[in-house]
């Protein structure tokens, strides 16, 4: 197993050399907008990094499978992560800087030589994380007016008589609830 920081071995500064690399890489938890996602194992790694004459170019997968809680329900759930790995390292700080990249996307390898892949990896895993976790596409959400999960059946509120606004999916009252007492004048 390769340890995910490394100095790059000399046979790699030779123009067009490539090697690979792969791994574990314990990552605990990874904070994504307003979600945890918690990593039980670790997370397999690999790349591989190829000399393209100016930089050192990285290129490989990361995955993991994380728990994280449901936007809706808030109940944890399993969710598989698997990301591509992508890093451009220039050689030299010198030379001219890559035409087509921004400056976020290219990194000046360092004298020491030392290459951390964790950052690279990290931002696969994000990039793959959703916007808005849900245990399923149709989650049922919670109750708004007792809170109990809806996933596991009707709560007792649905057996009251509702207030006969029309509700979304997320148990919200519609904003066209409004409309529903304008006299339109049929
Ligand atoms: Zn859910
Ligand atoms: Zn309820």
């Amino acid at each position: 197993m390769d340890a995910v920081k490394f100095e790059v071995p000399p046979e790699l500064f030779v123009t067009t050399e490539s090697s690979s690399f792969a791994g574990q890489l314990a990552l605990g938890t990874l904070e994504a907008g307003p979600d945890t996602y918690t990593f039980s194992q670790p997370v397999d790694w690999n790349v591989t990094v190829t000399n393209t004459g100016d930089a050192l170019l990285v290129m490989g997968s990361a995955r993991g499978t994380a728990t994280v809680a449901c936007a809706r329900c808030l109940d944890d759930f399993q969710v598989d992560l698997n990301g591509e790995v992508e890093g451009y390292f220039l050689l030299s700080e010198d030379g001219p800087a890559p035409e087509d990249m921004d400056d976020d996307e290219f990194e000046v390898l360092g004298a020491d030589k030392i290459l951390d892949l964790e950052p690279l990896i990290i931002a696969a895993l994000l990039v793959e994380a959703p916007l808005v976790p849900l245990c399923r596409e149709d989650c049922a959400g919670l109750c708004a007016q007792c809170g109990a999960n809806l996933n596991e059946g009707p709560c007792a509120c649905s057996a009251q008589p509702d207030d006969g606004l029309p509700r979304m999916s997320d148990g919200r009252v519609s904003p066209f609830a409004a409309l529903k007492d304008l006299d339109l004048g049929e």
